[in-house]
């Protein structure tokens, strides 16, 4: 049981289809630590998810598990994509889920980006 108390890494998980190509994504950002690409709902005007290349089934896990420059690399990118699709003067958020209590659907670490427009109080 990974530290998040979510269940062991699933390699079926769909982010995890769309690392190995084989599910579509609309891709943003690939390099070696980290994948970008729109979320397929998407709950604001500019909704990007941000995966790590490793398989790590929540932040929890990811955090207390990767080796340093994996945690390093996949931040940088995070602040890249955010950066290269010009979001650091209009802001944007930044938000994970983990675990039940939070709505976690996909059992592979990722960030949502959201931006395009004031995106008001965190919780909505
Ligand atoms: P979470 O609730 O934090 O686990 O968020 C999972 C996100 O993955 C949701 O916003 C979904 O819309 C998104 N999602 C699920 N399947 C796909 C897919 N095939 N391509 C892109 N985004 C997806």
């Amino acid at each position: 049981m990974p530290v998040s108390g979510l269940p062991p890494y699933d390699p079926q998980n769909v982010f995890a289809r769309i690392l190995r190509g084989e599910l579509p994504s609309k891709r943003v950002h690939e390099d070696e630590f980290a994948l970008a690409f729109h979320d397929i709902a998407p709950q604001a005007p500019l909704h990007v998810l941000v995966i790590p290349k490793g398989a790590y089934v929540s932040a929890a896990d990811f955090h207390a598990t990767a080796p340093e420059a994996e945690i390093a690399g996949f931040w940088r990118a995070v602040a890249k994509v955010a950066k290269d699709l010009g979001l650091e003067q209009p802001g944007y958020r930044l938000l994970a889920n983990v675990g039940h209590d939070a709505g976690q659907e996909v059992p592979h670490f990722h960030v949502h980006l959201f931006a395009g427009k004031p995106l008001g109080r965190m919780l909505g």
